[in-house]
């Protein structure tokens, strides 16, 4: 059945994928973005759709958003800060885009009792020890003088937020916690590191391995992620409930840089970097992160089906194709 659905920071680098799979399925789709991180370009493909009603404009407006939500059937929350490196800069709006930006999304969502998806990340489980992460795992944050955790500590309170929302309101609320959604579209900008090494690589300059490279990462394709969110979103039993999305093969950061070095051919030098000179000395990294897929998979049909090879393989013509129509 055809919906109307409400897509914030939909011209991001998830959100813009989401949008071009909700058109392509016939519903209606407003976006609305600040473009503070995410651009017109990504919804190039699909702005002459005459499904797609695209608002720029920041969801801390209130009466705009309102109006919106007052429209849809379904909202897709995306818009929030992202990126290791913008916490890192911008520690303010990090805390207030998240924790205000959620809070007006789903008090609106209350008021109509329109279903919402809000995206989290596994940031959240902070440095669990215990792989692979599971829902229910105790979270683990660090300080409060490094910047990184009170990125996670906002997205946890968005958790907590929407599971209040659903208890107290019954708003019909799906949590997802994002595991390093990559792919096409997505950038370096804000210290994303597959972009970094394809950019890297194609140039011929050093790939930049943070610290010594054993650090693991399980990395999934958008396409695979938004799927997922979708698959979710049309399943009853998924409301009031928090599900990890993502893909479960783990690979070093090391064995990153080696596989991108190979698929450019490149002539780069693979040169190890310190966190405290990539970032600052409060920075902290994590070793391992990979999502249990257990509980998704009762709950809806999941199997990623694009490897590690195919999302470097796609980054890459994708940097490609961006580096020459930027000359
Ligand atoms: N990283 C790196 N070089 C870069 C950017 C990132 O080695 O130019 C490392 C980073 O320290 C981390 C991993 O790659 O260990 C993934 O970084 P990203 O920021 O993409 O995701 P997150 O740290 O949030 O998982």
């Amino acid at each position: 059945m055809q919906k109307n659905i409400l897509v914030t920071g939909g011209a991001g680098f998830i959100g813009s994928h989401l949008t071009d799979m909700l058109l392509e399925q016939g519903h209606s789709v407003t976006v609305i973005d600040d473009l503070s991180t995410g651009s017109v370009k990504n919804l190039s493909s699909v702005r002459s759709n005459p499904r797609l009603n695209f608002v720029v404009d920041s969801i801390m407006n209130v009466r705009l958003m309102s109006e919106l939500i007052d429209w849809c059937d379904h909202v897709y929350h995306f818009a929030a800060a992202v990126g290791v490196r913008l916490i890192l800069d911008k520690p303010v709006q990090t805390i207030e885009t998240n924790i205000r930006g959620t809070e007006i999304v789903l008090s609106l969502a209350a008021k109509k009792q329109r279903k919402v998806l809000i995206t989290s990340t596994s940031e959240v489980y902070g440095k669990g020890a215990k792989v692979p992460f599971c829902e229910d795992d105790d979270l683990v944050l660090g300080a409060t003088i490094k910047p990184r955790w009170g990125y996670a500590c906002s997205k946890a309170i968005d958790e907590f937020l929407a599971l209040a929302y659903w208890r107290e309101h019954r708003v019909p609320v799906v949590i997802v916690r994002l595991f390093n959604t990559v792919g096409p579209r997505q950038t370096g900008r804000y210290g994303m590191v597959i972009p970094r090494f394809a950019e890297q690589a194609l140039k011929n300059e050093d790939i930049t391995v943070y610290g010594d490279g054993y650090q693991t990462r399980s990395f999934a394709h958008v396409h695979d992620v938004i799927g997922a969110l979708n698959s979710l979103m049309n399943t009853p039993t998924a409301v009031g409930q928090v599900f990890n999305v993502g893909n479960d093969t783990e690979l070093s950061i090391m064995e990153l840089a080696q596989l991108v070095k190979a698929q450019t051919q490149s002539q780069s030098e693979i040169r190890c970097i310190p966190f405290e000179k990539a970032y600052d000395e409060n920075f902290e990294d994590l070793l391992r992160r990979v999502p249990s897929l257990e509980k998704l998979k009762r709950v809806i049909d999941y199997a990623p089906k694009y490897s590690i090879n195919d999302i470097v393989s796609q980054v890459v013509d994708h940097t490609r194709r961006e580096m020459e129509s930027n000359g």
